[in-house]
């Protein structure tokens, strides 16, 4: 039977081993932390529970919805989702409602926020390179510089005019924003069995006790069959040979170096340090593509308060622009046992960071009076309510898309294809912006290929649909059940042409021409056949418009060519303007499915 070793027990670790140990295989995970779940972890301090940001579960691939069931079971709770924005001490709905947020910033801005919402449909900025650019064609200056660009330089720690506008649109470009178009082109989209799509915006599931509680399932029921998950033990070096890597050597805590050999290896640490970890080292090039991949990293703040509601939101976002935390997360609102004392409060501080900044090494006790007065600066809560708190650090939580990323990818994927019993997988073993299920996903495609199946794990999540949408049995109060949805995937410029064909002026314009034209001659011969005293006397009328036209043999040829001409120049235009209305009509079509498509856009930054 063949032996698989695994890096990582993290969501696509231990989801590798999973599908292995149902293949039949013998696969045994080694982790570096003392934890499972890797930054889908949940931490426990004092009895207070904590994930690393706030991990919502929710999914459009039915195989890892059936996964999630089948490992937690009943310990699936469906949450309602309460979030909002917090800027200058107020709260603002999100995503956002106009009423509420119009509301919120007084008539003066929101006038203001008309005007340039306004003069970006008018003149929008032509080019549209940067996520900046994009958003303020969308949006609008003002609106944009309040609800979209403080948290997104916070968590990116760079400016938005360096984001690039395909990331924005990625983000918003699946079927959400085609069913946007759908819904608003044909109505209410359902599925072939007769389901309604909704959204999963408005609530997600949660495992009772956070999402390490799922990973820690897992790690047991991989045990229950006899499948270990060996923690504490860093891989640090992959020994190969002839394209086959032959041993992992692990570091234990105490320092100890461990051999462990195996038939296949799968990865789910950072490439960077997977490519470092290889011997022999690969060529120079890989190696500096490797030196290029930026990450950024991830420090939360955990708050006890004496408080037994602080607010009763999931998360806040923090606009406000003179402190560092991105968000505030209510682990209390996520699942009620996540706190042991129900007259206190776990609030999660998020700060997005590069280990390079000075915070990164700042002492807990530092950090933690920094969330307390940044708390306190925005009026969430005063500093004698906190009566403890804690700090967890995540390096590398987020793989930086920069410039040159694809090229680097490239490069590294090129290589690591000479080694032919090496997989790697999940959200940093492929430097993809994944969440745990495409993470997951690309873990079961590999367990997969080693027995015989040929899948790409590169190209998940760039050619499979995400979204938060699922469908719901219609008239059914059931929980909610994230699934593919069958409605099929056009893009939404097909989906346009597709309602409205467009017309081909010239067509139409020839063939107006000629039915005109030919008509006119056959009306004018059956006069002139017909014979008669007085031949066509209404007929003749149109002399005031053809000119020379009499109803004689010479008028008939006359008719027909300018009835062919005026008909081909009617057709013409006809055409052209229809045509600019379905532009006109499309473009609003377009924009306002890309708005709603949008509403959620920072859960997705
Ligand atoms: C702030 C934040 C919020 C998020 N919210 C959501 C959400 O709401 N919903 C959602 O689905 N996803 C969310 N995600 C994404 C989710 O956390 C990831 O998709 C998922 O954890 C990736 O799983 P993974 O196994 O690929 O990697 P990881 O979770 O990074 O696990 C990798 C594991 O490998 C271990 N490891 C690394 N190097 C070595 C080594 N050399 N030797 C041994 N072990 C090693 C690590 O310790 C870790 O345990 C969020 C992420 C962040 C940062």
């Amino acid at each position: 039977m063949s032996r698989v070793l695994i890096t990582g027990a993290g969501p696509a670790g231990l989801t590798a081993a999973y599908e292995l140990s149902k293949l039949g295989l013998e696969p045994t995970v080694l982790e570096a932390d003392n934890l499972v779940g890797g930054i889908s972890r949940t931490v426990d301090y004092k009895g207070y529970r904590f994930d690393i940001g706030g991990h919502r579960f929710f999914s459009k691939v039915p195989l890892i919805n059936e996964l999630w069931d089948e490992i937690l079971r009943e310990d699936f709770l469906v949450r309602p989702r309460l979030s909002r924005i917090y800027y200058r001490q107020k709260f603002f709905d999100y995503p956002l409602k106009a009423a509420n947020a119009l509301a919120g910033l007084g008539p003066v801005e929101a006038f203001m926020i008309g005007l340039s919402y306004a003069k970006s449909q008018f003149f929008p900025q032509g080019d549209e390179t940067n996520f900046e650019q994009w958003v303020i064609n969308r949006f609008g200056e003002r609106l944009y510089r309040i609800f979209f660009k403080t948290y997104t330089e916070k968590v990116w720690g760079i400016p938005c005019h360096e984001i690039s506008a395909d990331w924005a649109a990625q983000r918003i470009k699946n079927l959400s924003f085609r069913e946007a178009i759908r819904s608003a082109l044909l109505g209410a989209t359902r599925t072939e069995d007769g389901q309604v799509i909704t959204t999963l915006i408005d609530q997600f599931n949660y495992p009772r006790l956070g999402p390490g509680m799922m990973w820690e399932h897992c790690r047991d029921l991989l045990a229950a069959r006899g499948h270990e998950t060996i923690s504490g033990v860093r891989v640090e070096r992959l020994r190969h040979k002839h394209g086959r890597v032959e041993s992992a050597y692990g570091r234990t805590s105490s320092g100890e170096v461990v051999e462990f050999g195996a038939d296949h290896f799968i990865s789910t640490m950072p490439l960077r340090e997977l490519i470092h970890s290889l011997d022999p080292l690969p060529p120079d090039d890989v190696l500096a593509a490797a030196n290029m991949l930026r990450y950024r990293d991830y420090l939360t703040v955990v708050l006890i308060a004496k408080r037994e509601a602080v607010f009763p939101d999931n998360w806040i976002y923090i606009h406000e622009p003179d402190v560092k935390m991105g968000r505030i997360q209510n682990y209390k609102n996520w699942s009620p046992e996540m706190v042991p004392d129900a007259s206190r409060s776990s609030l999660g501080l998020e700060y997005f960071l590069w280990e390079k900044d000075e915070e990164w090494d700042w002492s807990h006790e530092r950090l933690i009076e920094l969330g307390i007065k940044e708390c306190a600066q925005i009026g969430l809560i005063e500093p004698d309510e906190i009566e403890d708190g804690t700090v967890v650090r995540m390096k590398k939580a987020y793989p930086v898309y920069d410039q040159g990323y694809q090229e680097n990818l490239d490069t590294i994927q090129h290589y690591l294809e000479t080694l032919s019993n090496l997989q790697t997988v999940g959200r940093n073993g492929l430097h993809r912006y994944n969440n745990q299920d495409h993470s997951m996903l690309t873990a079961v495609y590999a367990a997969r290929n080693i027995v015989g199946e040929n899948n790409d794990v590169w190209s998940v999540n760039t050619e499979m649909e995400y979204h938060e949408e699922a469908k719901t049995p219609a008239g059914t109060g059931d929980r909610m059940v994230p699934q593919k949805v069958t409605v099929p995937v056009s893009d939404a410029d097909e989906l346009i042409v597709e309602t409205f064909a467009r017309l081909d002026p010239l067509a139409l314009g020839v063939s107006l021409g000629s039915v005109t034209g030919v008509l006119l001659f056959l009306a004018t011969v059956i006069l002139l056949l017909k014979g008669g005293p007085v031949i066509g006397p209404r007929l003749g009328l149109l002399g005031n418009f053809f000119f020379g036209y009499q109803v004689t043999w010479t008028g008939a040829f006359l008719v027909m060519v300018q009835g062919a001409i005026g008909g081909l120049i009617l057709g013409y235009l006809i055409a052209v303007c229809r045509n600019w209305i379905i532009d006109s009509y499309g473009y609003i079509i377009r924009r306002t499915a890309e708005a709603k498509a949008s509403r959620d856009m920072l859960d997705k930054v």
